[in-house]
């Protein structure tokens, strides 16, 4: 499995970067996670957008789905020109609420909408999905991809609450979020978000073989987020980038 970082920032990308967005791909299967701003031009140095197979979204928040609209623009030209069959549409994985937002994902024969929830366990080619609700101010889903053997979380937006374990434990790779450094928070804004230290204070905790911290702020200094994120021992350390390729 090989993940790519198309995107990392929030709550808006920095000159050349993205918001929210990860590219996953096995051997036969191109999967997006999350689609934010910026995300569709960073796709583009990596795959043809018509040859995506899947997009799950964690939740409606804009720099997580920002770039859904000019996605689905961008299927339907490829499908008009024939790149890509119009029999079929990309389908989108997401949250069922706010429902109109969810409606939005269905778009002519472009995409396809289809309700995930902490039950749900989908096959999407040869990976197999499952979901955790996580602490945050609107319905999100953390994200586990199992394929040839490796397991890849991605922790979406969360707050403190989120009960990671079993979901998260001995993770190959996770993707948390660590949205404040200690700085530039107060505990009152925590609500729905992780501190850079929290992050990897979980990540000991669920003993993952990789910490890649994301959902950043694009001015901090990945000096400063490697200091904070100390507590994390287990294994290798990285701050996400766009750009980034990690390979399970
Ligand atoms: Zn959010
Ligand atoms: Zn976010």
């Amino acid at each position: 499995m090989r993940i790519t970082i198309l995107g990392c920032q929030s709550p808006y990308p920095g000159p050349d970067g993205a918001t929210a967005g990860y590219l996953v791909q096995t051997a036969t299967t191109n999967l997006l996670l999350d689609c934010g701003s910026g995300v569709i031009s960073q796709l583009g140095k990596e795959l043809p957008i018509y040859k995506l197979d899947a997009v799950v979204l964690s939740h409606y928040h804009h720099d997580h789905i920002a770039d859904v609209g000019v996605l689905q623009y961008g299927i339907m030209v490829h499908q008009n020109v024939k790149d890509r069959d119009a029999n079929h549409p990309v389908p989108i994985y997401g949250p069922a609420e706010p429902a109109d937002r969810a409606e939005s994902l269905t778009y002519r024969d472009a995409t396809r909408f289809f309700p995930v929830d902490e039950h749900s366990h989908i096959e999407i080619g040869d990976m197999k999905l499952s979901f955790l609700r996580t602490e945050h101010d609107v319905p999100c889903y953390a994200v586990r991809i199992e394929a040839n053997g490796k397991t890849f979380v991605y922790g979406a937006d969360s707050g403190p609450t989120t009960k990671w374990e079993p979901f998260a434990r001995q993770a190959d790779l996770f993707i948390c979020e660590g949205t404040f450094l200690r700085k530039y928070y107060t505990p009152k804004e925590l609500n729905g978000h992780l501190t850079v230290e929290l992050a990897a204070q979980a990540g000991q905790q669920l003993q993952v073989k990789k910490l890649v911290i994301t959902h950043l702020f694009h001015a901090y200094k990945e000096e400063d987020i490697l200091e904070e994120a100390k507590s994390y021992t287990y294994g290798e350390c990285l701050v996400a980038k766009e750009g980034m390729q990690i390979v399970l």
